[in-house]
């Protein structure tokens, strides 16, 4: 068995050379905002229990977090639902792209929070009497999560709620099977504007460390949300995170993750780290080229595999 490195000496900084060299992936082009992300942009942080922070040089490069503010959506709606919102969404896997026009055979729920039917829907049932009260609800939670208050980009936000049809579509859908009780534009409102927050590699790291750390935020020593909740949203990561990957994606890597079309991942390994890593092309599945051979490294060199008899 070869010896597992230190996390507190991982050069990252090497790491993310090495990943420089590798150019397939597309960009994600739905909206302009990301189709003209720099597709050179390639960062990596780590964050301990310890609330100890590695970060990689393009660390503090902000982008919008999109699908990898999902968990975090499920925690606060978990919350706020005093865990109601678990019979509202299923928590099964799909094997279909994120944004499939499907739900859950039988109920109509939505398949499970990591595909875009689940989040519009766990977005609607955070607190909140309309669409700006639940958006203002999303902004605190995630900043306790982060550690910091986060801005929205005005702009994506705007571009998702207008050019977003399969999500309106996906809302529609389970208004006519009585699944979400708000309205279908709210809904999608809510859900672009938590899309479109403002993060970068080091505080969606912190965010990835709350939840591995069963909810504690490792920086700022706040309980965010009960060890319970922590350990829910982090196993549904498990099994549904990386879309129609995830099988794969767990098989290789190991570690529970969300990867989003903005390039971003975020991983959440309990007890021992929470990282982020960005850089925009994307492979078929949605998921960062880059990101994804990052987490592989991290995953085999800090030996973070749930499944490996390290
Ligand atoms: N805001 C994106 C959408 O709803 C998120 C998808 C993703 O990041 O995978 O289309």
């Amino acid at each position: 068995m070869t010896a597992l490195a230190d996390p507190r000496r991982f050069d990252l900084d090497a790491l993310r050379e090495r990943l420089l060299d590798e150019r397939d992936g597309e960009v994600d082009t739905s909206i302009p905002q990301l189709a003209t992300a720099d597709p050179a942009l390639c960062a990596i942080a780590l964050v301990l229990p310890d609330g100890s922070i590695r970060s990689s040089v393009q660390a503090d490069a902000p982008f919008s977090v999109q699908s990898a503010v999902k968990p975090f959506l499920f925690a606060l709606a978990l919350l706020d639902t005093d865990g109601e919102a678990l019979d509202r969404v299923g928590i099964e896997p799909t094997g279909e792209s994120f944004d499939a026009l499907k739900l859950e055979s039988g109920t109509g729920r939505p398949p499970n929070p990591m595909v875009n039917a689940g989040a519009l829907l766990t977005a609607s049932l955070v607190e909140g009497a309309d669409a700006s009260a639940r958006s203002a609800r999303i902004a605190r939670g995630l900043a306790a999560f982060a550690g910091r208050d986060l801005d929205v980009d005005e702009d994506v936000a705007h571009n998702e709620h207008l050019l977003g049809d399969r999500n309106h579509a996906l809302a529609h859908l389970m208004r006519a099977e009585g699944t979400l009780h708000a309205t279908a534009d709210d809904a999608v409102e809510v859900y672009a504007r938590a899309c479109a927050t403002l993060v970068d590699a080091e505080t969606l790291a912190v965010m990835g460390a709350t939840l591995a750390c069963g909810g504690v935020n490792p920086r700022t020593g706040d309980r965010v949300i009960p060890e319970r909740v922590a350990r829910d949203v982090v196993s549904v990561m498990a099994t549904c995170g990386v879309y129609d990957g995830s099988g794969r994606w767990m098989r290789a890597v190991g570690v529970p993750a969300k990867s989003s079309v903005s390039g971003a991942i975020v991983l959440s390994a309990p007890g021992r780290l929470g990282a982020a890593v960005v850089s925009p092309p994307l492979d078929a599945q949605g998921t960062s080229v880059r990101g994804r051979l990052a987490i592989e490294a991290l995953s085999d060199e800090l030996g973070l595999h749930a499944f490996a008899a390290h």
